[in-house]
């Protein structure tokens, strides 16, 4: 079986390259190139072994032109993310989820996570909890908080996309 392909999505500064980076790495990075499309592999544990699994950080998906082409259409599993202080960036994510699910034959039931990040700052927070928690139930999508600064939940939402891995496509 060809490998895993985990994508990280998300409009423009919501956090990808470093949520990547700190789950990998275990540091914040300073400075990461905005327009750079990153792609690692390591190991990950589903279906109870490990797998490689190619974790690939997209970038430039402000233009969709040319979805069909990108990574992004390819994914076997998505950790989409939004920042809790932008709320144009929760409203790109409920349209990536739709651009997703289209590009997957209209399956709905596609292991995806969704990372309300930048949950240190909770004083600039524009989009409410509940909002996106509603959101999520109705999709039947997983919902972390997570902060890529501080690194709480970053590990705990690439666990939960392997648990949806393993639910929705059992590994023999
Ligand atoms: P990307 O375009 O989605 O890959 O976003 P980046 O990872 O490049 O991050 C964009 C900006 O947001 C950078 O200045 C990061 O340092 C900052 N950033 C990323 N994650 C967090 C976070 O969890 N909290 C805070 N406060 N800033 C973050
Ligand atoms: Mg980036």
């Amino acid at each position: 079986k060809r490998r895993l392909t985990v994508c990280v999505v998300g409009s423009g500064g919501v956090g990808k390259s470093s949520l990547t980076v700190r789950y990998l790495n275990n540091h914040f990075p300073e400075f990461y190139d905005p327009t750079v499309e990153e792609s690692y592999i390591t190991q990950m544990e589903y279906g109870f072994d490990a797998h490689d699994v190619e974790i690939v950080d997209t970038a430039g998906q402000e233009e969709f032109m040319l979805f069909r082409d990108t990574a992004l259409a390819q994914g076997d599993a998505y950790l989409a993310l939004f920042a809790i202080n932008s709320v144009s960036s929760w409203y790109s994510l409920q349209e990536l989820r739709d651009k997703i699910v289209r590009e997957h034959e209209d399956e709905e039931n596609i292991p995806m996570v969704i990372v309300a990040n930048k949950s240190d700052l909770e004083a600039y927070r524009q989009v409410e909890f509940g909002e996106v928690s509603e959101y999520c139930r109705s999709i039947k999508c997983p919902l972390v908080e997570a902060s890529a600064k501080t690194g709480l939940n970053v590990t705990e939402g690439f666990r939960m996309l392997m648990d949806r891995v393993s639910e929705i496509q059992p590994v023999k």
